[in-house]
């Protein structure tokens, strides 16, 4: 870690904020909740998660395109079709999106529909990836390796900083461990060193940490009890029908359910929530 010349902090009050859109920014006082399907079924599937959950409210939707799956038989995602319906339900409910890179030829097609873009855990030390999105011109949310230590997981950000992009946001999405009762182990230890190590945003990915529906809330409000700067949730209109990660996708009362319960925690560790941004949606 002592390598690091540019993720860590110079200074106690040292904090990046990383911008998604116009209004939305990750790591200033307002915690970012992004939500959505693991990934893009249809365009129904993205109507309805962006109109429903725009008034949870959601800051930024998420929706896989090109996914990494572990059996080459499962849907390896919709692709560009995916893309486009993407960009469109972002420009008509104003939602900035994020969805996965897996490779260097991808960059340039998912730079052109999203906002932000995602390296999976699998990819997190693809060094060549890295270096080639330190020159992408887009925020990078970056998902901790399935087993990587909080080093490596910092050496990582390092690369894309180094190759020439600021804009990094870190996502913790838990551990492998020993224990098969959850997919993953959600570190939350290790949510608080990054915060007190780094300047860059952190949020939390509860859905691939815990794998089970039923943990997903009382996760979420722990990692932002503890200083996470905003989540990353999966949400699905039909969630049993989720063409991949169903039982760990909420449904869209569960998902709108776990936004308004936030906002409490976060005010008592010193954050606010975002207010919904179109005034026809407006909540008391
Ligand atoms: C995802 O967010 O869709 C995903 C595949 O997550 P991870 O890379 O953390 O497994
Ligand atoms: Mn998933």
């Amino acid at each position: 870690m002592k390598d690091a010349k540019l993720v860590l902090k110079a200074n106690p009050d040292h904090q990046s904020i990383v911008s998604l859109s116009k209004e939305i920014a990750i790591g200033g006082q307002e915690i970012v909740i992004i939500g959505g399907p693991c990934a893009v079924e249809s365009l129904t599937q993205m109507e309805t998660v962006a109109r429903e959950l725009k008034s949870a409210p959601i800051q930024a939707l998420r929706g896989g395109v090109y996914k990494p799956r572990t059996s080459p038989y499962a849907f390896q995602g919709a692709g560009l079709e995916g893309l486009e319906i993407l960009a469109s339900v972002s420009k008509r409910y104003d939602l900035p999106v994020v969805t996965e890179v897996m490779a260097i030829s991808q960059i340039k097609e998912i730079s052109a529909y999203a906002d932000m873009l995602q390296v999976g855990s699998r990819n997190m030390q693809n060094f060549d990836l890295l270096k080639a999105l330190g020159q992408a011109g887009k925020p990078i949310l970056l998902k901790r390796g399935l087993a990587a230590t909080i080093e490596e997981f910092v050496m990582a950000a390092e690369y894309i900083m180094s190759h020439g992009n600021p804009n990094v946001v870190l996502c913790e999405r838990g551990i492998r461990s020993f224990d098969s009762y959850t997919r993953n182990v959600l570190d939350l230890g290790a949510v608080v060193a990054l915060k007190q190590l780094t300047h860059l945003p952190v949020i939390v990915d509860p859905s691939h940490a815990a794998g089970r529906r039923e943990l997903i809330a009382d996760l979420s409000r722990a990692a932002i009890a503890c200083g996470a700067d905003g989540l990353i949730v999966e949400s699905h209109p039909e969630p049993e029908k989720s063409v991949s990660d169903a039982q760990q996708a909420l449904s869209i009362e569960a998902m709108t359910q776990l936004v308004r319960s936030l906002k409490p925690v976060a005010e008592a560790v010193g954050r606010k929530t975002y207010g919904v941004q179109c005034p026809q949606f407006a909540i008391v």
